[in-house]
């Protein structure tokens, strides 16, 4: 039994694919108009250098407001191994690595930036610590230099919030520049969660990880989409996804309200049989409206944890809407 299941976690390297995958690229674009060429160009000379039964290159343009889709249709039309999605906005760049994984079809499946900051080059690397059996391999920038010092520390701060307060441990420095194996691709996308966060799903997913390590280059062309208001926003979904403690913390705050007032009503009640009343009826009003608040706040917490999480479920609205498509042949393309 155990021979088998060691079988099957191995099953990539064993097949006849191992050799030569055909390996697909996933790339989302927001505005990179300026790095397209380039990376066309980089990719296309890595890829082409690696052996591999075929590639196929999908573009996912994450709905931006510049040339950017209009020049993936040109690059499609003079190479055929490229493919493009366009979303009908902008939904976001989980949304987009999301859509990038479903329409990929490769033995093993390389998600990357497309502004150049994830440098090409570094895949055949990956790809050789997924032939040694790696079924995720995630390359972890060593320093974040090009980051200004505000960001850097925040993110410093929220890694270390988000190792004590969730399920899931992420990787620090980890980027969305991975390799997957055609397993995990097929794990991550059938988690049907509306709330995507890339960085703790690849690591709820398990599997055998491994990490190369890479300098992040400058950004080739134009400016980061993530502005300050962005990346709070990111790391409060990724806290909401993967931890409740969010909402479970106003029931320890509820509790420690109740113990509180209780310990206050106590000493009320001592006081007002030493010394006597005050005015008449204070001490149990007092009692009464701190107790049940803090009763209350419990209530509360418990049921928000509950609503929260079936209003997300309940919604159930695509992650993404595609506008159009290139290089499916599955006739659902459509021109315009
Ligand atoms: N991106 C996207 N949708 C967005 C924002 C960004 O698809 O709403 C893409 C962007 O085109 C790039 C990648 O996500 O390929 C990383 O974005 P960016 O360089 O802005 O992030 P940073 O490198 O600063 O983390
Ligand atoms: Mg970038």
């Amino acid at each position: 039994m155990s021979n088998l299941d060691s079988l099957d976690a191995h099953a990539h390297a064993a097949s006849s694919s191992a050799a030569q995958p055909r390996l697909s690229v996933v790339i989302p674009l927001y505005n990179e108009s300026g790095s397209l060429g380039p990376l066309h160009q980089r990719l296309s000379a890595v890829l082409k250098g690696m052996a591999l039964a075929s590639y196929e290159v999908v573009f996912v343009d994450d709905g931006s407001r510049d040339n950017t889709y209009a020049e993936v249709a040109e690059l499609c039309a003079i190479d055929p191994a490229l493919k493009a999605i366009r979303f009908a906005r902008n939904f976001g760049k989980e949304a987009a690595m999301a859509a990038g994984l479903r329409a990929a079809s490769g033995d093993v499946v390389v998600l990357m930036d497309g502004d150049l900051q994830h440098p090409p080059e570094l895949i055949p690397e990956m790809l050789e610590r997924w032939r040694g059996g790696a079924m995720m391999v995630t390359a972890v920038r060593r320093s974040r230099d090009t980051d200004p010092w505000l960001r850097r520390q925040l993110s410093r701060a929220f890694y270390a919030f988000f190792r004590k307060v969730s399920e899931v441990a992420l990787a620090e420095g980890g980027g969305d520049f991975r390799i997957f194996d055609r397993a995990v691709v097929d794990a991550i996308n059938s988690l049907p969660e509306r709330t995507r966060f890339m960085k703790g799903i690849t690591s709820w997913v398990g599997f055998r990880q491994e990490e190369v390590d890479f300098e992040p280059e400058e950004r080739a062309a134009g400016a980061s989409a993530w502005s300050m208001l962005r990346l709070l926003r990111y790391a409060i979904d990724g806290l909401s996804a993967f931890s409740t403690l969010p909402l479970r913390v106003w029931s320890v705050i509820g509790l420690v309200m109740a113990g509180l007032s209780a310990l206050y009503g106590a000493w009320l009640v001592v006081r007002t049989i030493i010394f006597g009343i005050d005015l008449p009826g204070y001490a149990s009003i007092m009692v009464s409206v701190l107790f049940l608040s803090g009763i209350q706040l419990i209530s509360l917490g418990v049921l928000g944890e509950y609503i929260g999480r079936i209003f997300t479920e309940v919604k159930g609205r695509p992650l993404f809407l595609v506008s159009e498509r290139i290089g499916f042949g599955d006739g659902r393309e459509s021109r315009r």
